[in-house]
């Protein structure tokens, strides 16, 4: 896990982002709201009419490397299950949106606007939210593996925001997706540990504060404007990379297709229970 939802750093906002703020601040450091339908448009997206589409997150890129074991990154690994979840949602007759294609950021904020070390994270983050938007995209599914400055956790957890107004939906899609992950682990030979379900809306805790994950939030107006998703999502963290023996269970493939297996039974009931 990476703290996506840093606390902001007041040194060199205006003094208007420090508390006490009038007016929100402009969303100089976030996309533009059409920078997500160009986007899709240069790659040459188009809504498949009929079928379920999934907007697939493969967590961090670029220079957010996420956690890391050695030369295993993250950011590689979250993409590899994105691509093989990718393959078997196509399979089953999904249509697929990924946030991100390569080893880079959704969305590049410009250096002249990285006015602190959050910026672009933030930015990128917002630019995450508003593909699966711009695509209009049924469920929303950010693909992460964990870390912890404890070397001993282990095990599989999946994140939710039970206050959003399909907090229900949120909350049926990432039991559907644990129990997938956990049942896909085992058959692929490694019983992980069942950590439960997470409450998104509290991921962090700063100074009294408690801050929400980024894309599974609601919007905000305070300190900055952020724009939400439109849709259910979850946050899968599989395993933790923090854990050597985790990661050399991340490391093999089949252990890589075996979470894409269990994203796609989750995504799958889901869609069969929630009947949208
Ligand atoms: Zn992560």
């Amino acid at each position: 896990m990476f703290p996506e939802s840093r606390p902001p750093a007041p040194a060199g906002l205006p003094p208007a982002a420090q508390g006490g703020a009038l007016l929100p601040l402009p969303n100089f450091n976030l996309p533009p709201e059409d920078w997500a339908r160009q986007e899709l448009a240069r790659r040459g997206f188009r809504r498949e009419p009929g079928k379920k589409l999934v907007a697939l997150d493969p967590g961090h890129g670029g220079l957010e490397v996420g956690a890391a074991q050695g030369r295993l990154a993250e950011k590689i690994l979250n993409l590899q299950i994105a691509l093989h979840l990718r393959s078997l949602l196509e399979a089953e007759g999904f249509q697929v949106v990924l946030t991100r294609e390569a080893d880079q950021r959704a969305f590049n904020l410009p250096e002249s606007q990285s006015l602190s070390p959050n910026n672009p994270t933030r930015a990128d983050l917002q630019g995450r939210v508003d593909l699966a938007n711009a695509a209009g995209a049924d469920i929303f599914v950010s693909i992460h593996n964990n870390g912890s400055s404890n070397p001993s956790e282990a095990g599989t957890e999946v994140w939710y925001a039970p206050d959003r107004p399909f907090g229900d939906k949120n909350w049926l899609l990432a039991r559907e997706v644990l129990a997938g992950l956990v049942e896909e682990l085992k058959a692929a030979g490694y019983v992980t540990a069942n950590r439960g379900l997470k409450n998104g809306s509290q991921f962090r805790l700063f100074r009294d504060r408690v801050f929400p994950l980024f894309v599974l939030g609601n919007p905000r107006t305070e300190p900055r404007v952020t724009r939400a998703t439109q849709m259910p999502g979850i946050l899968g963290e599989s395993l933790f990379l923090s854990n050597g023996y985790e990661a050399s269970v991340l490391a093999q493939e089949h252990i890589q297709v075996a979470i894409a297996r269990g994203y796609l039974r989750g995504i799958t009931r889901y869609f069969a229970l929630a009947g949208s």
